[in-house]
């Protein structure tokens, strides 16, 4: 017999977490489903070596509460994950979360049924709910992919994905260790297991450009400082491109002379985080010439941090320019191949074909391995979609539905999938993510709390509304060089059939454009949705 809530919210991360206290707030029955064991989503999934924010920690966590930033101190300006992993549990404890969270519980299928007007939701365990609204909850990043390699089953040492890093601590010391992948993960990862491993072997398809993250300590002065400064910080937040403290600036590239730019890059390459991604000038990604600048400079200093100049010109990326990608944030990363247990492979020169038992095999040699760590990543965006069997009206598969890149309206809900809202999904604006999520859970609550007291039984936006919001998000892409590059920000995978191709996945406009228009369809009591 299945149970019956207002809403099922899937997934217990920072976005799950929150939609439940506020829909909770608002007096409604809610019930979240989370695959894993506790609260965390990104943060409880991500334990592996190294992991730590790239934004600033206090800009990253949840701004609803007073009393909850009053509580926190957070110990440095880029937190390790075990630090936000407490934060979050603290955030559990705090609010009471876990009485309504089913952990153990992976959701299997959802399906819209017409006659109730309510979705039918299964998990893995055999376990079923109905519910007016389901809230997707699910993760940009969640749904990690093994490379497909030949053999990858094969390996009989230890070896395991970084988005399924074991919760006991994992030792390196004396052990000949491999790490496939070299996205912002495998960057973090690599700094790490370098420190101690007795080989250390990187396996590199793809090089990145990487930055200094500039991490230091906050003492208890420097705390209560910042925190002093919390409102004005959360406004900022709220006023800048994509909710980093950083935001782009405001000039073009060559309306400065050549030393102002390098002394400006020089001035983002000395700050703490993503400043030079994000607070460049604001044509960094739209002029080639300007791009080239910036990854001039860039080069150059990989080539001065890198002794060996044959691997530094391995490092330095040749197929796409500086912010293209997402940038990896480091801490002493180039000097790790300085070392002499360090060495990196170039498998686009070298291309693996295949695990072994015992290690891996390039075209050129053969490598025996203690334990290969695979960094390679995610099916992004839509793939945690991709995963779960939803069906709308007529059991259309939202995958089907979703074939040719994701088609929505505000990046929240889908015309054909009545009453699913979705948080963090397609086409929304991602940036400093909590500070999107805390709008995003605010909208959305809004919206099912207007439904609930009109009376309202079906959300849903009309497909022109979805095909005009669809083609905006394109025309946003347009001209950018970020779309011009395969890298999960635009939906490229590698490993998934059926996604070596480049779509739109993101909003690539700013944040304060996206809410403003989400505001104005609030504003006008939604009457974009269809409602019955
Ligand atoms: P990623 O950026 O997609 O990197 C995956 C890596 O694995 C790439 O180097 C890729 O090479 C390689 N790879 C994938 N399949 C392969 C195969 N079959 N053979 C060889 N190499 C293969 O994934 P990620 O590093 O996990 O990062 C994803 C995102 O998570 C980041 O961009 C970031 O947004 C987020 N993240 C955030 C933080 C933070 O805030 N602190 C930390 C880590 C990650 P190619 O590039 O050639 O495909």
């Amino acid at each position: 017999m299945a149970q019956d809530f207002d809403a099922i919210v899937i997934g217990a991360g920072m976005s799950g977490m929150y939609q439940l206290y506020r829909l909770r707030e608002l007096g409604l029955s809610v019930r979240v489903l989370e695959a894993g064991t506790n609260v965390g989503g990104t943060w409880y999934w991500n334990r592996y070596p190294g992991a730590r924010f790239d934004s600033e920690s206090y800009s990253y966590q949840f701004s609803f509460s007073k009393d909850l930033l009053n509580e926190w101190d957070w110990s440095e300006h880029f937190a390790g994950q075990p630090e936000t992993l407490r934060y979050l549990n603290r955030v559990a404890d705090k609010f009471d979360l876990r009485k309504d969270i089913q952990f153990n519980s992976r959701v299997k299928s959802a399906h819209y049924q017409e006659a109730s007007k309510a979705w039918l939701t299964t998990t893995e365990n055999g376990d079923t709910y109905t519910s007016r609204f389901l809230i997707t909850a699910v993760g940009p990043l969640s749904a990690f992919t093994m490379p497909n390699i030949p053999g990858v089953e094969t390996f009989q040492g230890e070896s395991c994905h970084t988005a399924r890093w074991p919760h006991e601590p994992v030792s390196f010391e004396g052990k000949r260790i491999a790490v496939i992948g070299t996205g912002a993960t495998g960057v973090q990862t690599i700094q790490e297991v370098a420190k101690t491993a007795k080989t250390l072997t990187v396996f590199q398809r793809t090089p990145n450009w990487c930055t200094p993250l500039h991490n230091s300590k906050i003492d208890k002065p420097e705390m209560e400082n910042i925190r002093a400064n919390y409102d004005a910080m959360f406004k900022t937040c709220m006023e800048t491109f994509s909710c980093f403290l950083h935001t782009p600036d405001p000039r073009n590239t060559f309306d400065t002379t050549k030393e102002e730019r390098l002394a400006f890059y020089e001035e983002l390459y000395a700050s703490p985080g993503f400043g030079i991604w994000v607070g460049n000038f604001k044509d960094m990604l739209t002029n080639r010439e300007a791009n080239a600048e910036i990854s001039n400079f860039v080069a150059d200093k990989i080539r001065q941090r890198v002794k060996d100049q044959t691997t530094a010109e391995k490092l330095i990326p040749k197929n796409h320019g500086f912010g293209t990608r997402r940038v990896p944030m480091e801490t002493k990363y180039y000097e790790v191949y300085n070392q002499p247990n360090v060495r990196l492979i170039d498998i686009l020169e070298t291309p693996i074909e295949r695990i072994t038992p015992h290690g891996l095999k390039t075209s050129a040699e053969e490598f025996e391995f203690d334990m290969i760590i695979f960094a390679t990543g995610f099916d992004a965006i839509t793939g945690a979609f991709d995963r779960i069997d939803i069906r709308g009206v007529d059991g259309v598969r939202l995958k089907d539905r979703w074939k040719h890149g994701p088609e929505t309206y505000l990046g929240m809900t889908v015309d054909g999938f009545p009453n699913m809202l979705m948080l963090v999904g397609p086409h929304m604006a991602l940036g400093n993510i909590p500070r999107t999520i805390e709008f995003n859970v605010e909208w959305v609550s809004n919206l099912v709390h207007y439904a609930k007291t009109h009376g309202l039984a079906r959300v849903e936006p009309t497909p022109a509304d979805v095909q005009a919001w669809t083609d905006h998000v394109k025309a946003l892409a347009d001209g950018s060089m970020v779309f011009e590059v395969n890298s999960w920000m635009t939906g490229y995978n590698s490993n998934v059939e059926g996604k070596q191709v480049r779509i739109v996945n993101r909003y690539s406009g700013s944040a304060p454009d996206w809410r403003a228009k989400c505001n104005e369809v609030a504003a006008r009591g939604y009457k974009e949705m269809v409602a019955a």
